[in-house]
Parts: structure tokens; C-alpha cells; sequence
């Protein structure tokens, strides 16, 4: 789950989400992807960038 927001500057950066994994994995620059959706500032940039997805890896543990 990627938080909402960004922790620093408040932008909502959980709608670029999907956006962004979906294009990465068809190939496309991470940076291009960013610099496309918005995500403009390094805070937020970091937000998704060091993102790891684990809902699907700790939901049998719930
Ligand atoms: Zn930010």
C-alpha cells in the first residue's frame, strides 16, 4: 500500500500509482513516467521510487 500523500510536501501521490507500475513494467523510463504523471518534486519522486509492494505478500498472515 502506498501512502496517500507524500510525507514532506502533502501532494497526493497514490492516484500516479498504478499509472506508473503499469508503464514501468511495459518498459518505459521510471523518470519519464515521473516527470509525465506530475510527480515533479524529489520528495514525492522518493515516495514512489522506494516504494515496495507488500499488501499482496502479507495478506495470508492477516
Ligand atoms: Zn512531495
Amino acid at each position: 500500500m502506498l501512502p496517500v500523500r507524500c510525507f514532506s510536501c502533502g501532494k497526493v501521490v497514490s492516484n500516479v500509482w498504478e499509472e506508473y507500475k503499469q508503464r514501468v513494467a511495459e518498459g518505459e523510463d521510471a523518470a519519464a513516467v515521473l516527470d509525465d504523471l506530475g510527480v515533479v518534486r524529489y520528495c514525492c519522486r522518493r515516495m514512489i521510487l522506494s516504494h515496495v509492494e507488500l499488501v499482496d505478500t502479507l495478506a495470508p498472515y492477516q
